[in-house]
């Protein structure tokens, strides 16, 4: 193939994830500066065997998915989106509850006025995950006396979207808080929406890579975007999985640069920055956080120089000299920016998929935006923040050479 300096290639793999390339002027063997985030949230994820009815109310039982804090997560509107796969192949997505005149889902709450035990019980505890099941529907029909509300559900789910009971065993249905990111405070200074854990990094790191598209950069701009993150970045969608690699050496084949050797040079000659939400500094919870090495919101682009928990355990820890080297880009491109730990020693921690990219032997640091309420169902960010990640990725792809 004829590919040329400028040029955009991408692959999608499986519906669920994403690598684009803008090819530059240098070798692929010379490495590329690439951008990698994660498009998977927390959220609940519908079990195979989903449909139940108890006491008039038909349900969806459910297993959630990443770390949530599962009292954050019943007695709010809820949406269900995803794909339902028939055995003949055909694919029929589901999105109900984010148009304003669709129905919604919710999960119950025991009311406060019968919930003195459950108010004793660790936060841990007080909502079970077996016990998040989706409410979906009220109404029996006619001359049934048994299962007559699920009946009736499964009237609704044949008329719209043509798909039986058994079809939920090869289905993939998420249920995520309803509704759509909106503007927070009076001076509409941040976005509140669910999801920005990551796709706040995962938009701006795309945008980032569309950006350059003006200019054409020394080395390939790569942007990845990657599933599973939550749960580990496991499975063939997962950072884990091999298909970056192969990407990455299908391009250099349709290039005429592939060999296995150059392959290796080039993954280990490549620049990235590992792009994830960082913990903003949340005065109302001091206690968890060192105020000198914290993330404040509206303080600009965060970079963690490592990540990880008690000791630093599980981190990528990025090398003085790539940090010097990233401070020298920001500073010369005016990028605003901070640098932060993700809480006070031992109080906790966390990862991201950058201990995974290092394992080529690339220089990875992560960085990104400072989010308040992290995997709760509406998570808050600093628009000026955003703002200020885009212009260090675009910096990033433009001006990295290490
Ligand atoms: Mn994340
Ligand atoms: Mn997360």
């Amino acid at each position: 193939a004829d590919i040329q300096p400028g040029d955009k290639i991408y692959a999608v793999n499986m519906n669920k994830c994403l690598v684009m390339y803008q090819i530059g002027k240098k070798p692929m063997k010379d490495g590329m500066n690439i951008l990698g985030a994660h498009i998977d949230s927390p959220r609940i994820d519908v079990k195979q065997n989903p449909l139940y009815e108890d006491s008039n109310i038909a349900y969806l039982d459910t297993h959630y998915y990443g770390g949530v804090k599962k009292y954050q997560w019943v007695a709010i509107p809820l949406a269900l989106h995803g794909v339902v796969v028939k055995k003949d192949g055909t694919t029929v997505e589901v999105n109900v509850g984010d148009n304003e005149d669709d129905p919604v889902f919710f999960i119950s709450d025991l009311l406060i006025h019968l919930a003195g035990e459950q108010m004793d019980k660790k936060a841990s505890k007080v909502i079970e995950g077996e016990a998040m099941d989706l409410i979906i529907g009220n109404i029996p029909v006619k001359d049934k006396d048994k299962d007559a509300v699920t009946a009736g559900v499964l009237k609704i789910l044949k008329d719209t979207y043509d798909f039986e009971e058994e079809d939920f065993l090869s289905a993939e249905l998420e249920i995520v808080p309803a509704g759509k990111a909106r503007e927070a405070g009076l001076d509409r200074s941040m976005i509140l929406a669910y999801g920005q854990d990551d796709r706040v990094c995962a938009y701006t790191s795309a945008r980032a890579v569309l950006e350059v598209g003006g200019t054409i950069t020394d080395r390939t701009a790569c942007c990845i975007l990657v599933d599973k993150e939550e749960i580990g970045s496991v499975g063939a969608t997962g950072m884990q999985s091999r298909f970056f690699e192969n990407m990455t050496a299908e391009l250099m084949e349709l290039m005429g640069e592939y060999s296995e050797l150059n392959l290796r040079r080039c993954l280990t000659n490549s620049a990235m920055l590992s792009s994830d939400v960082s913990a903003g500094y949340d005065p109302a919870y001091a206690s968890c956080f060192e105020k000198k090495n914290s993330a404040f919101l509206g303080n600009g682009m965060v970079f963690n120089k490592f990540t990880g928990s008690r000791g630093k355990s599980g981190s990528n820890d990025a090398n003085a000299e790539y940090v010097a080297h990233i401070r020298d880009i920001m500073d010369s491109s005016d990028v605003v920016f901070q640098t932060a730990e993700l809480g006070k020693v031992d109080v906790g921690g966390g990862g991201t998929i950058a201990y995974i990219m290092a394992l080529y032997g690339m220089n990875v640091i992560d960085c990104g935006v400072a989010v308040l309420n992290m995997h709760a169902p509406w998570e808050a960010t600093s628009k000026a923040d955003v703002y200020e990640t885009m212009r260090g990725y675009v910096a990033f792809l433009e001006k990295a050479s290490f």
